[in-house]
């Protein structure tokens, strides 16, 4: 049983928005997140999804999102594509402190490069039956109709609920139902 490290009173388990830094984004806010809630104090803590398809789920957004791809959105993809440095470089035809610079903001990625980007993302982050010729048209057009401007990236909401694994769910609902105050938890 886990219990809340500030006051030692058990946690009540409950569903909110959590904002998902863990993934090193500031702007993904998850939806229906399990979330523990100290019965006594302030303390909370989110019960993270399945990761795995929580990221494809995030990437789906993240190409067609409506502004240019800030600093923490190009690590992010980077990371995501598991390369270094000088494998992300290589594979837009660039150098490593090129990547450094975008990704500590101190240039912006050209157009073009981010449209190129976003498009290996789909052959390469996405699994092949999201990665159609619509996709890639679709996330052309978003570019396109991007041009110049300096947007900041909106908030992008997933719902939690699909990412977390059937048992998650059972035990919770089983939960609910023999202990209404849900005062229990061994997560
Ligand atoms: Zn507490």
């Amino acid at each position: 049983m886990s219990r809340c490290l500030k006051c030692s009173s058990p946690f009540r388990r409950t569903r909110g928005d959590h904002r998902y830094v863990e993934s090193g984004l500031s702007f993904v806010v998850l939806s229906q997140c399990i979330l523990l809630v100290c019965i006594a104090c302030d303390v909370s803590a989110a019960v993270l999804p399945n990761a795995e398809t929580l990221h494809i789920a995030i990437v789906e957004k993240l190409l067609r999102v409506p502004a240019r791809f800030t600093g923490e959105v190009i690590r992010f993809v980077r990371r995501s594509l598991k390369l270094t440095g000088d494998e992300f470089a290589g594979l837009l035809g660039t150098s490593r402190v090129e990547v450094s610079r975008w990704e500590n903001e101190h240039s912006g990625m050209h157009g073009l490069t981010e449209l190129r980007l976003r498009l290996q993302m789909i052959d390469l982050l996405l699994p092949p039956e999201s990665a159609t010729h619509a996709t890639h048209h679709e996330v052309a057009t978003v570019m396109t109709d991007l041009g110049f401007g300096n947007l900041p990236i909106p908030d992008l909401i997933i719902d939690a609920q699909a990412h977390y694994g059937a048992d998650v769910n059972r035990r919770r609902m089983t939960r609910h139902r023999d202990d209404p105050v849900g005062a229990e938890l061994e997560s």
